[in-house]
């Protein structure tokens, strides 16, 4: 394929990386953005696109996770809380805080008083935070806020504030895309198929570019498996001894237009009357966002999509809650599923797995097995905190003593300025797009968002939206399309659409101007016209997987 042949050195293999990383989720490109940071050597490769795994199929809530209260993970909030501050730090423009509030009924299995009580530990975890306390509502202040929701039985509610990254792709990509501004090599749709092992060591790893330029071998004295729910999978590349690390667990989203009685700025979090279990409805990105299930999950990794049961259990709770919702399964634009990499734990309820994350040393275990680290579990919000402790531990294992981590304290590269409201204010002055367009790119880019119009040079049809009518969440232009393959890594029509643009998860999931950008890249990057023609046929395949309203499923779906 044109353009992509020589992202790969034909002479990787000659190459000398301190640290090898399988997976670009959010912890390989935050693991990855660290460690190039620190001044290793790191080659950071992905089967899919940057954040095409589990990353993309979250609730989207950087969060310090009220419900681990229940199970005691004081630990684990405290640490989340305080990540939050810092990615609302060094990522203004993908970080936001948003209200959630609570509401308590008479049948509710959690009481006001306990609520209470999670509130007071939820705020003294977080003291120094920069957002409002809780407060607790009476049942006429929470009815006056969300007129929508149930009143029989209705008590109170409790109002508090979280974090939310409306674009996890993003927060993904922006890390894999500094790694590589520091020097790191990011390759995508390169598939690690086996970890090479000498004398029980691991010393490599040989991986296929599934572009079709071939199969390549690749050395180094660390490699961090960082596969997310594939952990097991690439450890079975070594025969390994080790007993199975993940259990995965299912969770399902809904994606909603604006319904009646939903809560207007603020998410709900609320326990669903089925069976107990909290669950979300979340404004996102002009919409609803409805989840999660969690179920045990044994299928396959790479195809997961959301059942008729998991939509009809979320549709009901929601209906349930907010009685004139109306929500039926035709009102669903699409959805989406995803398999938490959570340490495996065969038994008891899935929701009292630990969320927390371990950066497992094989070598610790098997004094046998040098080289080879494995990340189990971790949530989104804790991600920079986990590719800290990692990168502490590849030092360890070389025998080095670690520089200082500054991720904590270095923004992404779309979030380098002092104050963001100031910077939006005088690119949406002189940008000379209309206002959405301009509050559209600020969103998604931050303060590079005036580099991504560059790309459209003195061409004015790069500056107009591709979609006809367009809105916030399908105004993609077309310098956007060359921005991403030229500068965010792309490598295919579906990561521009789905991980950069992020138009892929608007209301038509793209499919207004899929052709329209393929057209672009034909016109601007050389591309066939059987290649765009392939590239529209593979992504309108691949998001059947999220069972868009605008698409009949007449086929079954492949992996
Ligand atoms: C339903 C759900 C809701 C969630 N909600 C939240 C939330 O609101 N807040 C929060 O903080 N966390 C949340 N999480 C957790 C969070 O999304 C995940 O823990 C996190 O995204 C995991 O990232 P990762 O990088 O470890 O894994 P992944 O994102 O899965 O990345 C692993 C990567 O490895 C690649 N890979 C696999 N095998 C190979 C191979 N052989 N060669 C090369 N590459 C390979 C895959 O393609 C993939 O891109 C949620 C998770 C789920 C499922």
């Amino acid at each position: 394929m044109e353009n992509m042949q020589s992202r790969i050195p034909p002479d990787i293999s000659d190459y000398t990386f301190d640290l090898i990383l399988v997976g670009a989720g959010i912890n390989g490109a935050g693991i990855a953005r660290d460690a190039a940071m620190r001044g290793l050597k790191v080659l950071l490769l992905d089967k899919g696109d940057i954040a095409s795994g589990t990353t993309s199929w979250s609730t989207r809530l950087i969060h310090g996770g009220l419900r681990y209260l229940e199970y005691y993970e004081f630990c684990l909030v405290q640490e989340s809380l305080s990540e939050r501050e810092k990615l609302l730090r060094i990522a203004p423009h993908l970080v936001k805080p948003l209200p959630f509030v609570v509401p308590v009924y008479e049948h509710s299995k959690r009481g006001p008083m306990m609520i209470r009580l999670g509130m007071f530990a939820y705020d003294f975890l977080s003291f120094n935070k920069s957002m409002d306390w809780h407060k607790i509502l009476s049942r006429d202040e929470v009815l006056e806020r969300i007129p929508g929701l149930e009143p029989e039985g209705l008590l109170a509610a409790a109002l508090y504030y979280d974090g939310q990254t409306e674009y996890a792709e993003r927060l993904a990509v922006e890390n894999a895309v500094s790694a590589h501004e520091h020097g790191a090599i990011v390759l995508t749709y390169a598939e690690v198929e086996r970890l090479i092992v000498d004398k029980e060591n691991v010393v490599g790893i040989e991986f296929i570019d599934l572009l079709g330029s071939g199969k390549y071998t690749v050395n180094a004295p660390v490699i961090v498996n960082v596969a997310g729910p594939w952990v097991d999978e690439v450890l079975r590349q070594m025969n390994s001894t080790e007993e199975c690390m993940i259990g995965g667990t299912k969770g399902s989203h809904l994606v909603v237009d604006p319904f009646p009685g939903a809560p207007a700025g603020e998410a709900l979090y609320v326990e669903a009357k089925a069976d107990g279990r909290p669950f979300f409805i979340v404004p996102w990105n002009g919409r609803y966002l409805i989840g999660t299930t969690d179920i045990r999950y044994e299928g396959d990794l790479d195809l997961v999509v959301a059942d008729d049961e998991e939509i009809d259990y979320l549709i009901n709770e929601t209906n349930t809650i907010i009685p004139e919702a109306g929500l039926s399964r035709d009102k669903i634009l699409f959805t989406y599923s995803g398999i938490r990499p959570l340490p495996y734990q065969p038994e008891g309820a899935e929701g009292s797995v630990t969320r927390s994350h371990i950066v497992y040393d094989h070598t610790r275990h098997h004094p046998k097995i040098g080289g080879l680290v494995s990340i189990i579990g971790g949530k989104l919000t804790t991600y920079r905190n986990l590719s800290r402790q990692t990168v502490n531990v590849v030092y360890e294992k070389l025998g080095e003593k670690a520089p200082e981590c500054r991720t904590d304290e270095v923004p992404l590269p779309g979030g380098t300025t002092r104050s963001f409201e100031e910077f939006s204010a005088g690119f949406k002055r002189t940008s000379g797009l209309a206002e959405e367009l301009s509050t559209r790119l600020l969103k998604i880019y931050g303060v590079r968002a005036p580099e991504v119009l560059a790309m459209a040079g003195d061409d004015p049809s790069l500056r107009a939206p591709l979609a006809s009518p367009f809105s916030m969440e399908t105004g993609i232009i077309g310098a956007e399309v060359l921005y991403a393959f030229r500068h965010e890594l792309a490598g295919k029509l579906g990561d521009v659409l789905l991980r950069r643009s992020m138009v892929g998860l608007g209301p038509r999931v793209g499919l207004d101007v899929d052709e329209t950008a393929a057209q672009i890249a034909v016109r601007h990057l050389g591309w066939s016209r059987e290649r765009a023609e392939l590239e529209v046929r593979e992504f309108r395949d691949y998001i059947r997987r999220l069972r868009p309203k605008d698409l009949h499923e007449t086929e079954p779906l492949k992996a």
